[in-house]
């Protein structure tokens, strides 16, 4: 089978990398490959009832198929480029920021008007953070939540499918270079391409590192971010969370001058496993429809932890914090604020007698076990910094649930067209280790297309 580009993986990269060559060049033939299901046929099985954690499927419907792992995310694109990726470093400030802008017209005119685009600027909140040592990072945050990202998702498809083959549950294996193009196997069959965009994802990491090796792409990775996810009751956070949505703030610790920060605000929202490669972290969301929202809200408290020589599995570290708390809960382990300051395990009596009830079927546990102390006294520490801008923060019913792992891809060699060192081949998206969100994930994407489509 022989096309133009072949685009691997479904996730917000590859769809608008596959949108804006449809648009620009329509005559194009095009393939994505997706190892995972359609987004109709995306179920995670845990129902809170009969299956209360994750039973590892084959494929997990979480972060894999159309959509990618933010097809039931809270659906936030958050335009800026303090955080969600470093695009920039690559393609340039105003150009990140413009692409984002187009993305989220994009997503708007999917089914996405009527959400609400908030934003940092001139809010009261940043002098309130600086003058408690917190730092309140710039950005405007667009909002669909978990049901209108799922909307957009379905009238992208539906457009996306008339001009586009999707190979859907097929992973591809192997990508090879051929005289004047790639050759892509998946389930034995070759097909062979002009140009190839592989858009892996975080899920596709283990695999992107091995084409990397195959092909001789030069890669680097030192870097993981670990801590909990916080849950609290709505009330705590909701002066922030009304007039901003997410605030995404940064606290420097004072015993080891580590950066905390919040990460992936969900007011209303719910706590939710994930599956990385076998592994139970866990995230969050929220609905836009008041239905289906909670009466709390949750965020993470992530520990940047950077190292150096010799040192370079980083995400094997993350791993292994994250095996603790599998190994010590059988997946996620769930703490009170309380418990934790008083050096005690949290078990079913206690949460019982909580105010606060969880969102997530957790464990019960101590995460004293399970975090290095210095990513424990951090978070610790940023808690109770949370607390002069948020009080109840820092309440002995503030739930802890642990451990948040955010798993940075090694960054991939690219120019500033995100290609590789082969005429041709471009990496993008979170799996390229230069996005972590989906707006910068989304950007790359387009970014790419265009080069394509100016060749
Ligand atoms: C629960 C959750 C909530 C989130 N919430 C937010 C949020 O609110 N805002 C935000 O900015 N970010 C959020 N994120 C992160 C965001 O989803 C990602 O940054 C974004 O999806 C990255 O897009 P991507 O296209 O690079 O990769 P992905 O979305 O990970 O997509 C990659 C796709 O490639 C496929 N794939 C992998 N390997 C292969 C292979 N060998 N062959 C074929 N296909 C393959 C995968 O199955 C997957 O579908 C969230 C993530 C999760 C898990």
């Amino acid at each position: 089978m022989q096309y133009d580009v072949i685009i691997i993986g479904a996730g917000p990269g590859g769809i608008f990398s596959a949108y804006e060559l449809t648009r620009l060049k329509p005559e194009m033939r095009i393939a994505v490959f997706e190892a995972g299901h359609p987004l109709s046929k995306r179920h995670c099985p845990i129902d809170g009832e009969k299956i209360k954690t994750c039973i590892g499927c084959k494929s997990c419907s979480i972060m894999s198929g159309f959509g990618g792992a933010g097809a039931f995310s809270d659906g936030k694109y958050n335009i800026t480029n303090d955080f969600g990726g470093t695009l920039y470093e690559y393609i340039g400030k105003a150009k990140a920021l413009e692409l984002m802008r187009y993305v989220d017209e994009i997503n708007v005119r999917y089914g996405g008007a009527g959400t609400k685009l908030y934003s940092t600027a001139g809010t009261k909140f940043k002098k309130l953070c600086i003058q408690n040592n917190l730092h309140l990072l710039n950005a405007s945050v667009r909002h669909l939540g978990t049901d209108i990202n799922y909307v957009v998702l379905e009238n992208l498809y539906a457009e996306l499918r008339e001009k586009v083959d999707f190979f859907f549950d097929t992973p591809v294996e192997s990508v090879h270079v051929v005289e004047g193009g790639y050759q892509v196997r998946a389930k034995g069959q070759d097909y062979v391409c002009k140009d190839c965009v592989i858009s892996v994802g975080r899920i596709g990491s283990k695999w992107m590192e091995r084409v990397c090796k195959e092909l001789d792409i030069p890669t680097k990775s030192n870097r993981v971010d670990i801590g909990v996810r916080v849950e609290l009751p709505a009330e705590v956070f909701s002066h922030l969370t009304d007039e901003l949505y997410e605030s995404k703030i940064v606290y420097r610790t004072e015993k080891y001058g580590d950066l905390v920060r919040t990460f992936c605000m969900n007011p209303r929202g719910a706590v939710v496993n994930e599956n990385t490669n076998g592994i139970i972290t866990v995230n969050g969301h929220s609905y836009e429809d008041p239905a289906r929202q909670t009466e709390n809200t949750n965020f993470a408290l992530l520990v940047a932890k950077h190292f150096s020589e010799p040192f370079k599995d980083s995400n094997g570290y993350g791993e292994s914090i994250a095996r603790l708390s599998n190994m010590l809960g059988g997946g996620v382990i769930v703490q009170r604020f309380g418990d934790l300051i008083r050096g005690r395990r949290s078990n079913a009596d206690r949460m019982r007698d909580s105010f606060l009830t969880p969102t997530l079927n957790a464990t019960p546990g101590d995460l004293s076990l399970v975090l290095p102390k210095r990513i424990l006294d951090g978070i610790i520490e940023m808690i109770y910094a949370l607390d002069k801008v948020a009080p109840g923060t820092a309440n002995d019913d503030t739930l802890l649930y642990g451990v948040e792992v955010k798993f940075y891809n090694m960054e991939v060699a690219v120019n500033e067209r995100l290609q590789t060192r082969y005429d041709g081949l471009y990496i993008i998206g979170d799996g390229s280790g230069i996005t972590h969100s989906l707006s910068h994930a989304s950007a790359s994407g387009v970014h790419v297309a265009r080069a394509i489509a100016e060749n």
